[in-house]
């Protein structure tokens, strides 16, 4: 944005919103430049929205002035989503009245700045669980969860969010408020908007409800963890654990990842095993201790010593949701990467992973949702380091590099943003790319709408 658009901008934002909602304090501006990524760039303005109409409100205005506005939740993004560059950073927290829990139909509805969190607990007060969990679900939002598609633990055995989405309200780039899917939990009623909006990272409308389906709360939950000497194993256990019934969620540590939560919270973790699985079972409990033995006898089978951690609160699981924040402590810099492959990839991808951060002598701990094939190795840098930051650019190619060629994706939960943009094509391939461009155009013909992000400049893999 041009700074002579500044007074136009100051004017027309005074003319639709009440005193208070927005600010061009230096402030403000700069506790909004940043997301959960290493990309910074500040806004011209923050607005703080407190309803659909007065997101509509705005949009309106920014598409006459031609001011990008950029969609943000709580800013733990990790892949630069949100981070604006000039225009609008448009603030969706203030949308947070309390969910609505229909039980009868077991569903529930929420405004977009309602924490997955507090969504969690409504649905757990009336005997439902909303199965998407990512570890930030204390402080991210239902809208960020849904621009991203976001996943978690769960999503082994339940899908992520894109899997629970069944209407949406949401703000057009010209302002108009419209309404996705419905109450049905089908609906073959013209093309699928909530599918197409779940996802889309801010780039096509402004998410301001969001109606999701819930499920009875599983009546038993047991926590077993595998204990590996030997990373590759660890990896060949899990995809023979994932093809058993009961499993939930299938997750992994490897060594450096227990070695930096333990230095940080000292929860006595196993830190000379080469890997740690954490399997959570759930279901009736006729099912769990059958599966709970099978499981078990599987770990061992592939070398693996077998604890019995006490479910969520217990260290493992602890230390596992405590990782991303831990690693932060490490250096100032993290690159938090978000690999899928097959999972029958994962013991092949674990391998060049490590080798990747051999070859350019890198700090790189990795975890991640593991029966999903979803990894994600975390690069501990100093962006102040050049040297260093010119190898991390060379590992990042190389690891996006490795998991196309295993069959896998860039990313399965937190999105692209603008750290994977010049790699879209690259994945999706130029087809698919193509297709994603035209409905951006359509959605968004002046490119107000989050502009940089999902789309970028081309880039090219090192290797
Ligand atoms: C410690 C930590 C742990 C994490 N663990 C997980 C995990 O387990 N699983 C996982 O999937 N992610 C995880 N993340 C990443 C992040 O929390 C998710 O991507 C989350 O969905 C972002 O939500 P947010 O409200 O912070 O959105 P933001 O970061 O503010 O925005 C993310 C994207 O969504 C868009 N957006 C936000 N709100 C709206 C809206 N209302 N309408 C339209 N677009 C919108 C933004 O433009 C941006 O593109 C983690 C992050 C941290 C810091």
């Amino acid at each position: 944005m041009t700074p002579s658009l500044t007074p136009s901008l100051r004017t027309m934002l005074a003319d639709r919103l009440p005193a208070g909602r927005f600010s061009f304090d230096p402030v403000d501006v700069v506790a909004h430049a940043y997301d959960g990524s290493y990309r910074t760039a500040a806004p011209a303005a923050v607005v703080w929205p407190r309803s659909a109409a007065e997101v509509a409100a705005v949009l309106r205005g920014a598409a006459e002035l031609g001011v990008a506005v950029f969609p943000r939740g709580a800013g733990t993004g990790l892949a630069g989503g949100s981070v604006p560059d000039g225009g609008i950073a448009l603030v969706l927290t203030g949308l947070s009245g309390t969910p609505a829990i229909d039980a009868e139909n077991a569903q529930a509805e929420a405004d977009a700045g309602v924490t997955t969190a507090a969504l969690q607990a409504a649905a757990a007060a009336q005997g439902f669980l909303f199965p998407p969990d990512p570890s930030s679900a204390a402080m991210s939002t239902l809208g960020g969860n849904v621009a991203t598609g976001a996943g978690g633990p769960r999503s082994f055995k339940y899908g992520t969010m894109k899997d629970y989405v069944l209407g949406l309200e949401a703000v057009a780039a010209d302002g108009a408020i419209l309404a996705t899917g419905g109450r049905t939990t089908k609906n073959a009623t013209g093309y699928d908007l909530s599918r197409l909006l779940t996802g889309s990272e801010g780039t096509l409308a402004v998410l301001t409800r969001v109606r999701v389906r819930l499920v009875p709360l599983p009546p038993e939950q047991r926590t077993l963890a595998g204990v590996f000497p030997d990373l590759r194993r660890a990896g060949q256990a899990l995809v023979a654990l994932a093809r058993q019934r009961g499993p939930a969620a299938i997750e992994l540590m490897d060594q450096l990842s227990l070695r930096i939560v333990e230095s940080v919270h000292h929860l006595g973790l196993p830190v000379s095993a080469a890997a740690v699985l954490i399997v959570e079972i759930d279901g009736w409990p006729e099912e769990v201790d059958p599966a709970a033995a099978r499981a078990e006898a599987l770990l061992r089978e592939h070398g693996g010593e077998v604890l019995h951690p006490e479910g969520r609160g217990s260290a493992l699981w602890r230390a596992r949701k405590a990782i991303s924040a831990a690693i932060a402590r490490v250096k100032p810099t993290k690159v938090s990467e978000d690999v899928c492959v097959p999972r029958t990839a994962v013991p092949e991808m674990l391998t060049r992973i490590a080798a990747i951060a051999a070859r350019h002598d890198l700090i790189l701990p990795v975890f991640g949702h593991a029966g999903d094939g979803n990894l994600h190795p975390n690069i501990v840098c100093d962006r102040r380091d050049a040297d260093e930051m010119a190898r991390v650019e060379l590992a990042v190619g190389e690891l996006f590099e490795a998991a196309l060629a295993l069959g896998g994706t860039l990313s399965g939960e937190h999105g692209v943003g603008t750290m994977k943009a010049p790699y879209l094509a690259a994945a999706a391939g130029e087809g698919a790319e193509a297709a994603m461009r035209a409905i951006k155009a359509a959605w968004d013909p002046k490119g107000i709408l989050n502009p940089g992000k999902v789309f970028g400049p081309r880039g090219r893999f090192h290797g």
